[in-house]
């Protein structure tokens, strides 16, 4: 089992990353694509801060036992980013600097009792509190890919890497995933729907995409 500080260190670390990779965007450098279909840079950090205070609800949740969902609904979900997105720069980026301040202290008050009790992430699945910091991991990491700015996985801590793999393996099901090969990177790109190179089917033929994750 993942160890629960080890994660929360993670999450610095993937905080970090982000904060690095928009603290220079200017207003029209943060209006261009992410690596993302259809997302602005905007949008992804729109998103990033969204998390934050969803992931916040739970740690809420977690402490009071006052059922808290991540978010109100799914359109209210997208409705937030899109919103969000239409921020001025220095807002959008003093946004995701206090929404992730905010979850890292909310968290940090957590009882071990506490990080036990059981919550509901947004796709339905029961879990433990102690599951959020991992939750918060994945987003804060691939996103600081997604934005586009030179973050690639490359950058990504290998056991990091190695947990995310079998962490989208467990998710889309082994059945779905066809025996490929490639660097550990690539690999991860490559399962998470992300641009990869160099993923290589069996008999040496380059792998089909698979579907976004995340
Ligand atoms: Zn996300």
């Amino acid at each position: 089992m993942r160890e629960l500080r080890a994660t929360l260190a993670w999450v610095a670390q993937g905080t970090e990353l982000c904060r690095k990779a928009i603290v220079d965007l200017d207003e029209s450098s943060y209006s261009e694509p992410s690596l993302l279909p259809g997302w602005t840079r905007r949008h992804v950090v729109a998103h990033v801060a969204a998390n934050a205070r969803a992931l916040r609800n739970l740690v809420h949740w977690a402490r009071t036992g006052e059922p808290t969902p991540m978010y109100s609904s799914p359109e209210q979900r997208l409705t937030d980013i899109e919103s969000g997105a239409r921020l001025p720069a220095a807002w959008l980026t003093a946004w995701f600097a206090e929404s992730a301040e905010l979850l890292r202290y909310a968290t940090s008050e957590l009882t071990e009792k506490q990080w036990q009790a059981e919550v509901l992430t947004a796709q339905g699945r029961t879990v433990p509190a102690s599951e959020i910091p991992w939750m918060r991991t994945r987003e804060v990491m691939v996103h600081a890919v997604d934005l586009g700015t030179g973050v690639q996985f490359t950058d990504l801590p290998e056991e990091f890497l190695a947990e995310l793999r079998h962490d989208i393996l467990t998710k889309r099901g082994s059945g779905a995933v066809p025996a490929v090969r490639g660097g550990d990177a690539d690999l991860t790109a490559y399962l998470a729907g992300r641009p990869y190179t160099g993923v290589t089917n069996p008999d040496g033929s380059p792998a089909a995409p698979l579907t976004p994750w995340l």
